[in-house]
């Protein structure tokens, strides 16, 4: 038989991508690997942040490379009730530096401007009818069909501005819950990339997936102004529209059938209630390092579907976000989990929750209506 054109080809260098290609080109340069992406660069407009704990110390390898900033110093929530310092350091992957870096790493091993139009257990096709074979393909193209979900969104629409001034901002603040509540439940999002530049993202946890982006846009520049930034220059900009999944069947969304082998979104592979898949996506390519190609469809389907059965109580959280608070009543739901342990707070980001992480959260006064709640729990939203 002829040897196959790749020992493994990797469809998409977005996140999931990016990393599994970075393990095997680190760990196994025995394989012949081939990251194709369609974008003119890998990544995409992103940036990735993520806090100390949500990538195990042995895993770190994997991402270190693409971190483009680091604090240290931790994070910062604000709600109306609590103003609250974290002592978990953040830092963030931007895409520039993910591209920069992976380009470096592969060489000719990746290759962009390549839209697949077809992908099988054993090759793709590209869009300009070239095929290329492989022992074994990896699907990374990002989200599948969505409408196979029960979901609620998390959307958003971010600036980086560039200030005469200092801006006085010394840290991450991951929620500034303090600004007028808006289609569902609404937070800025604060990243100080020095002492005059500052990404500024304005996020809803709303129902519905629209973003108004020139509507964002204003109270961006509104919320610049009350922080008495007015003369600024926008020198990045991005936006996304991530789902918050309270439901649904695997099954569907990753159909039994389906023979080719996935990893990241389009596995299913995130944080159900933040739609984050940064920690998901380090531990899944650390995982797959260390894996043969054989079966790959069905160790990657089993994988992905034992983390779906993980994320069921995040799931049931998201359930009565969405289904039984009133949406400018969400703020609440995060102040009180921000009252919570360090801990705690950072085992839940990563989707690490304890059994008594679980209890905790729950436990106490509700923020939501307990008539609501069990509404909701007994007759999930559609
Ligand atoms: C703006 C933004 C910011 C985010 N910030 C964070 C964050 O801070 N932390 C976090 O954990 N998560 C974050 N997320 C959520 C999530 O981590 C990202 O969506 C992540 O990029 C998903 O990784 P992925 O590899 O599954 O998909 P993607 O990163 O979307 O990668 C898919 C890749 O496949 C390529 N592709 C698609 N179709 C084809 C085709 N036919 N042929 C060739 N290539 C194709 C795409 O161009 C893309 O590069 C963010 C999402 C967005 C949109």
């Amino acid at each position: 038989m002829d040897r196959p054109d790749h020992d493994l080809i990797i469809v998409g260098a977005g996140l999931s991508g990016g990393l599994i290609a970075h393990a095997f080109a680190t760990k196994r340069s025995d394989v012949r690997i081939l990251l194709l992406e369609r974008g003119s660069s890998a990544g995409g407009n992103h940036i990735w942040s993520f806090f100390d704990g949500d990538v195990a110390p042995q895993d770190r390898w994997l991402i270190d490379p693409f971190v483009a900033h680091r604090w240290p110093q931790g994070h910062a929530v604000h709600f109306p009730g609590r103003n609250r310092k974290l002592d978990t350091p953040y830092q963030s992957v931007t895409s520039v530096q993910f591209s920069e870096s992976l380009a470096r790493l592969l060489g000719d091993r990746l290759v962009t401007g390549a839209e697949i139009a077809t992908v099988s257990p054993k090759g793709v096709t590209l869009s300009n009818g070239q095929m290329l074979s492989a022992r074994a393909v990896i699907d990374c193209r990002g989200a599948a069909d969505l409408t196979m979900l029960h979901c609620g969104w998390q959307k958003f629409v971010g600036h980086t501005l560039r200030l005469p001034e200092p801006h006085g901002i010394d840290r991450p603040v991951i929620m500034d819950a303090t600004v007028p509540q808006h289609d569902g439940y609404r937070f800025v999002y604060l990243l100080p990339w020095d002492d005059r530049s500052i990404f500024v993202e304005d996020t809803y946890y709303s129902n519905s997936p629209e973003l108004d982006v020139p509507s964002i846009d204003a109270r961006i520049a509104d919320y610049a102004a009350a922080r008495g930034w007015s003369e600024f220059e926008i020198v990045h900009r991005e936006q996304g529209v991530l789902p918050v999944v309270h439901g649904g069947d695997f099954d569907r969304y990753w159909p039994r059938h389906d023979p080719v082998a996935r990893a990241g979104v389009a596995a299913g592979l995130f944080q159900p209630m933040t739609g984050y898949s940064l920690p998901d996506a380090a531990r899944f390519a650390a995982w797959i390092v260390g894996q043969s190609l054989d079966d790959l469809p069905a160790k990657t389907r089993a994988y992905a579907k034992a983390q779906w059965a993980r994320g069921g109580y995040y799931r049931l959280l998201g359930k009565m976000l969405f289904g039984a608070a009133q949406p400018d009543q969400r703020w609440h739901i995060f102040e009180r989990f921000y009252g919570l342990s360090p801990d705690l707070i950072q085992r839940f980001y990563a989707g690490r929750s304890t059994a008594y992480d679980r209890i905790r959260i729950l436990c106490g006064r509700p923020p939501v209506p307990i008539r609501s709640a069990m509404r909701t729990l007994l007759n999930p939203p559609a």
